[in-house]
């Protein structure tokens, strides 16, 4: 094997851990959209508690606004009793006044009634605010830990591509510029070992002669398939 397909070959062993270490980069976005959804649904739980909550106190202050109502109208008819003077309109008053009365008593019971809910919905609430308070700690972690893994693949990308800056002079021009072009249009994949007869990258099985000339070991070959670089690996698989 000539000194350049040696090049190529130890290039070929950066870029496969490169290309691992770049899917795993890929990776972190969506599982930092995992971790924060989770807490985002209990966040949202908390909210239509409160939203619930907020309702159910309006409508009572409604209902106790028109308590207020009835019980002023109640007042006003039971000072014209002593005025009036014929029987038929003392008995009317007196019909009003049970009428305010009833329908006092009704939404006083519907008062009680709201208020016991939202004596439930009050008490229920600290378990929510605990169970959100519980899955942000648990986002934070994890995305502390995610942050903490992409540091150190990037140290790793780093390291590999300090090592792949420093093969790449040994390389002629016109080989390096084409595994460059390979490289960048072929998913980070430039240079494939010859596995079985077959290409390495597109799995193409390769002509007699092209192995042939790739167990000479003096020239870089080419797949007609996916276009990579074909180097038979030096252990011979
Ligand atoms: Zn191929």
């Amino acid at each position: 094997m000539t000194g350049e397909l040696q090049t190529l070959w130890s290039l070929h062993d950066l870029d496969e851990r490169l290309v691992l270490l770049h899917e795993r980069l890929r990776k972190h976005p969506e599982e930092r959209r995992a971790a924060e959804s989770s807490q985002a649904a209990e966040r949202e739980r908390l909210a239509h508690h409160q939203q619930r909550l907020a309702e159910l106190r309006t409508r009572r202050r409604r209902v106790e606004q028109d308590i207020e109502g009835l019980s002023g109208e109640e007042k006003r008819f039971q000072s014209q009793l002593p005025l009036v003077k014929k029987n038929e309109e003392y008995q009317a008053l007196l019909h009003e006044i049970a009428d305010r009365k009833r329908r006092r008593s009704d939404l006083e019971t519907e008062v009680l009634e709201q208020l016991d809910e939202e004596q439930t919905l009050t008490a229920a609430q600290p378990k929510i605010e605990a169970a959100l308070a519980e899955a942000q700690a648990m986002a934070d972690q994890r995305l502390r830990s995610i942050a903490a893994e992409e540091e150190q693949v990037k140290g790793e990308v780093a390291a590999l591509e300090a090592q792949r800056a420093g093969l790449l002079p040994a390389l002629p021009a016109g080989t390096r510029s084409r595994y460059e072009r390979i490289r960048e249009s072929r998913g980070g994949r430039a240079v494939v070992p010859i596995l079985k007869g077959a290409c390495g990258g597109c799995y193409r099985g390769q002509p007699p002669q092209v192995l042939q000339e790739a167990r000479r070991g003096d020239r870089g070959l080419v797949c007609d398939g996916c276009g990579r670089m074909l180097v038979l690996s030096p252990d011979g698989g």
